[in-house]
């Protein structure tokens, strides 16, 4: 066997490298601000990595990094927090950066209404249907909160035209609407 080979270091190094090395989200592709390391699907925060004191040589870090992604908090806690019941968020925010030229600030926005929306729902023990046929909008309406009626409103509308969207794919990009429609 050669040095090479024998040389081993603890996970949490290799993670450490591979941490500093990362400059654009995973999933959003947005500049990297504050990282969120994730290893399928699981939020591994700074004290749990450094932690991880298994000796690896070059080639078992090789196998093992394909397991870790790097994240912006904003996609970590989409990806990794419980999920909604009531809607497609991970779709929806894919939808919005693939379909839409918001801004990643509304995007933001809309996601976390919607999740918020998604929480009051089920606090309310709102029937799931409801929210996974036609006309989404209309059969929420009486279900929306008192408070800030107007933005939840808002995004349920853009969620809808995600859905139709879903069911009828257009062939070309449609009309980019103004990132200020969120008002
Ligand atoms: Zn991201």
């Amino acid at each position: 066997m050669t040095v090479q080979q024998l040389k081993r270091r603890p996970l949490s190094r290799y993670l450490k490298d591979f941490k500093h090395a990362q400059t654009h989200c995973a999933h959003c592709h947005k500049l990297l601000d504050r990282i969120t390391l994730v290893r399928q699907g699981e939020i591994v925060n700074k004290i749990a990595i450094a932690q991880l004191d298994t000796l690896m040589d070059e080639a078992a870090w090789e196998e093992e990094r394909q397991a870790w992604v790097a994240l912006c908090r904003f996609c970590g806690d989409l990806h990794c927090k419980e999920q909604s019941n009531y809607f497609d968020i991970i779709g929806f925010k894919q939808y919005l950066f693939e379909q839409t030229d918001m801004s990643h600030g509304t995007i933001r926005e809309y996601v976390v209404r919607l999740r918020r929306l998604g929480a009051h729902l089920s606090q309310k023990q709102v029937p799931q249907e409801l929210a996974k046929q036609g006309d989404i909008d209309a059969r929420l309406e009486m279900w929306l909160p008192l408070t800030s009626t107007n933005n939840y409103r808002i995004a349920l509308r853009k969620y809808a035209q995600y859905l139709a969207q879903k069911s009828f794919p257009p062939a070309h990009k449609p009309v980019v609407q103004p990132a200020c429609d969120i008002y």
